[in-house]
């Protein structure tokens, strides 16, 4: 096994100079500067016989934050080693991990992954996929590879029509997920027969009678597999990928039908849901982007219809939008996730800008990254509904729209997490008890991922946005 150190870390990222406007390497300097002075004041302070004591705190969270963000990279691998060890090999060259569920009847059951991207071993595949491309560490490619191997077994062993009706056709649920992240491995891996595994993915789905497909969301429905399938495409620029994607979007307006101000949308069981993995957010955001890819106005211009029915739900005394899967009957919440509620909906606007920029789609991003940005902390550390889906999300802004003071805002969240698990048994996954999490959305993969982006933002796709 490879030795690393944070010398190792500290190169890496001062090798990087992403689109931030000041270098890793510049920031770095200008963090150590900047605590240099503020212990100079404390001295002088000290000297003067002046009260210090709220200013304490603030030095001590700078140095953990400045410690921290050095050290991205090196937590990242701490977390893909401990996924290694936890995975289980077979002798047919698989690996696959243990995950643990909450039964109907609260029991928790242990059981083997599936091969979903969400909560199976398509994430902790494209994770150490992609920490063997920036590390070179031959242990990571070796277990992506084995992990991509279950997951094309478990494909070819479960789907047929009546499995893929049950586990969905989207971007965190079903095989378009899968082949997401089958594609990206192909890349990060050099591997291109995992390319042609990810095609063949999105054509089990494309056989399928979308007439008789109802779920309109990105979760495990038909916007997540427009998304999938537009990542697919952007890697292996083939007709029927696209095409597609386009039945998938045909299929999404004729589920349309009217709710607040007449505004078409596509309710679930009666509510027209906000937000990104279930809501108006997440499927605007995959139209805009099929009308991008393929130049289609009526997929852009029901976008802006979902984005105006949303946007006539924003509370402008909460600053944020209501999740209205709560019983009609109780006060909605106020979600602050990734997968519901503004930092979800800030991270679709600002997806959809290719096609759908107006001062209305500004001020709601603007809206989302402020709510965001003033969130007391999560109780998780999990890119569906904790911490580091916050930060993604900001780490997503900082990129599209060239904010760089947006990827500090993010590193300082990861920092604060990082700190707080010290070892990566210690992050407050989903369910909070049981073995390894290895997941992507509510476990370890997701968080590495995420460290992994943070410490070298340019070099990695956005996987909550589908990049
Ligand atoms: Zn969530």
């Amino acid at each position: 096994m490879t030795t690393r150190t944070k010398n190792q870390s500290a190169a890496v990222l001062a090798g990087n100079h992403g689109f931030s406007l000041i270098s890793d390497e510049k920031l770095l300097q200008l963090y150590s500067a900047m605590m240099r002075c503020r212990m100079i004041g404390e001295r002088v302070r000290v000297l003067l016989g002046q009260d210090k004591a709220v200013k304490d705190d603030a030095v001590g969270q700078e140095a953990t934050v400045v410690g921290v963000t050095a050290d991205l990279l090196a937590e990242a691998v701490r977390i893909g080693d401990a996924i290694v060890r936890a995975a289980v090999r077979g002798a047919d060259g698989t690996a696959c991990w243990v995950a643990t569920e909450k039964e109907a009847d609260y029991r928790m059951e242990m059981k083997p992954m599936g091969p979903h991207l969400y909560d199976g071993c398509a994430g902790p595949a494209l994770f150490l996929s992609a920490l063997a491309n920036v590390t070179g560490d031959p242990q990571y490619r070796d277990t992506a590879l084995a992990a991509f191997r279950s997951l094309n077994l478990l494909m070819a062993s479960l789907s047929g029509p009546e499995w893929l009706a049950g586990q969905g056709i989207g971007g965190c649920f079903g095989a378009p997920s899968m082949a997401y992240a089958l594609a990206h491995g192909s890349v990060l891996l050099d591997a291109p027969g995992l390319l042609a595994q990810a095609e063949q993915a999105i054509d089990t789905v494309a056989r399928m009678n979308l007439d008789a497909e109802m779920r309109a969301n990105v979760f495990n429905g038909l916007a997540g597999a427009i998304l999938c399938a537009i990542a697919v495409h952007r890697l292996s620029p083939k007709d029927h990928l696209l095409e597609f994607a386009s039945a998938c979007g045909r299929r999404l307006l004729a589920l349309r039908q009217p709710a607040l101000h007449s505004l078409r949308v596509w309710p679930v069981e009666e509510r027209s849901l906000t937000g990104l993995s279930y809501g108006a957010a997440g499927i605007a955001y995959a139209l805009s982007a099929l009308s991008a890819a393929t130049g289609v106005a009526e997929f852009r211009d029901a976008a802006a219809e979902a984005c105006a029915y949303e946007r006539s739900t924003y509370s402008s005394e909460v600053a944020n939008w209501p999740d209205f899967r709560a019983s009609a009957d109780a006060a909605f919440p106020f979600a602050m996730k990734w997968c519901h509620g503004a930092p979800g909906i800030a991270l679709c606007r600002i997806g959809s800008l290719a096609a759908l920029d107006t001062p209305d789609i500004r001020a709601d991003i603007d809206a989302g990254l402020c709510a965001t940005l003033s969130a007391p902390p999560a109780s998780t550390d999990v890119v569906c509904c904790g911490e580091l889906g916050r930060a993604e999300v900001l780490l997503f802004a900082a990129a599209r729209l060239g904010r760089p003071e947006l990827l500090e805002s993010a590193r300082r969240i990861a920092a604060r997490s990082v700190s707080t698990a010290s070892a990566p048994s210690g992050y407050r996954t989903i369910p909070a008890a049981g073995p390894c999490h290895a997941d992507f959305h509510r476990g370890l993969a997701g968080i590495g991922y995420a460290l992994l982006r943070l410490s070298s933002p340019n070099r990695l796709p956005s996987v909550l946005a589908w990049e």
